[in-house]
């Protein structure tokens, strides 16, 4: 068993940026880094919005970048997944795959978000064989043909617009008539001759074919809202990109969740329900969700989590 002040859990710029600070603080916080180490930035392709970066630059650097300045900080990061907490005494409790125990004065959780899927069963027997949830991960493989990319959000048309320099045609399938990405990336689609947007198309179900062992999507099957009409777009690869769902399946009935899974914090502050555990990035916050923002939070919670321990 470990004993800390800070345990920190969750690899993503909010977990290493209250590492950074919480080590600043002689804290001496030992960071848990989870199964996707650099968090959603990681499976992002050019970054133009975080600042720092006046040319741009990849997800991946950048929380390389992020993920070194907090080791040279001190933070005593380790892989591996949080299995248990117990929040319901300090120090709290965690245990790390299932085996390793770890007692925190306060805690902070920076888990994120994952992917969301479209829930079709042929979505799952294809993923990996042709369906996607990362254009920068998968995109190569598609290299000059066809793809769809599924929803309405900045994620779909960045990913539409990042594919259509690789394949050769790119269907941008969206369940309603207007976006809801923000006008410029809208306007990159609209300017990108490769993509076809279909509007009003709800998914039914992705198409393919076995081949020997393997297996390969040959199309996806979309129903128009209005007319009701069926029709199955010509794709080798389907990129599904319909938003994200909080990591927060482990702490349901230890604090306080919103109805959509988000951990709610007090206003203005990184403090959850239990005193002492602290919420920063994606996990608790469905409106900005940006690696910024994040960043901002997890620099939050640890001056927080400090004062909790001055207290
Ligand atoms: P969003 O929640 O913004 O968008 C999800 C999209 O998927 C919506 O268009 C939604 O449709 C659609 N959708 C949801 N569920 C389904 C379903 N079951 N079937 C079909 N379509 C579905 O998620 P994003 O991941 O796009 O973005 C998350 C946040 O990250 C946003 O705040 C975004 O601005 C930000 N972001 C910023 C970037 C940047 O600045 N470079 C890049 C990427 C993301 P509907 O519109 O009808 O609800």
């Amino acid at each position: 068993m470990e004993t800390t002040k800070c345990l920190i859990i969750g690899g993503g710029p909010a977990g290493y940026t209250a590492g950074i600070y919480a080590s600043r603080a002689d804290m001496k916080p030992i960071l848990i880094e989870g199964p996707q180490p650099g968090g959603q930035l990681t499976i992002t392709t050019e970054v133009e919005n975080f600042p720092g970066y006046p040319k741009g630059m990849s997800g991946p650097a950048i929380m390389d970048d992020i993920r070194e300045q907090s080791l040279r900080c001190g933070t005593d990061m380790r892989s591996g997944m949080v299995t248990e907490v117990d929040f319901s005494k300090r120090p709290f409790r965690c245990v790390v795959d299932d085996t390793d125990e770890y007692m925190a004065d306060t805690v902070i959780i920076a888990t994120g978000a994952t992917a969301r899927w479209l829930g079709l069963e042929s979505e799952r027997t294809y993923r990996g064989f042709g369906v996607s949830a990362c254009a920068t991960c998968d995109g190569n493989f598609f290299r000059g043909r066809d793809v769809a990319v599924v929803g309405g959000g900045d994620t779909a048309l960045e990913e539409a617009t990042y594919l259509a320099k690789l394949c050769n045609k790119v269907y941008l399938v969206h369940r309603r008539d207007e976006f809801r990405a923000s006008k410029a990336m809208q306007q990159r689609v609209f300017d990108t001759p490769n993509i076809e947007v279909v509007w009003n198309s709800i998914p039914t179900e992705i198409v393919g074919e076995k081949r020997g062992f393997m297996k390969a999507v040959t199309g996806l099957a979309v129903t128009d809202k209005n007319s009701g009409e069926n029709r199955t777009l010509p794709v080798d690869g389907v990129f599904v990109a319909i938003g994200h769902t909080p990591v927060t399946e482990l702490f349901a009935g230890q604090i306080e969740l919103d109805p959509q899974g988000y951990i709610v914090t007090k206003p203005d502050s990184t403090a959850t329900s239990v005193d002492g555990v602290f919420a920063a990035g994606d996990v608790q916050d469905p409106q900005f969700r940006q690696a910024i923002t994040a960043a901002a939070s997890g620099c939050k919670a640890a001056i927080e989590a400090e004062r909790f321990l001055i207290q």
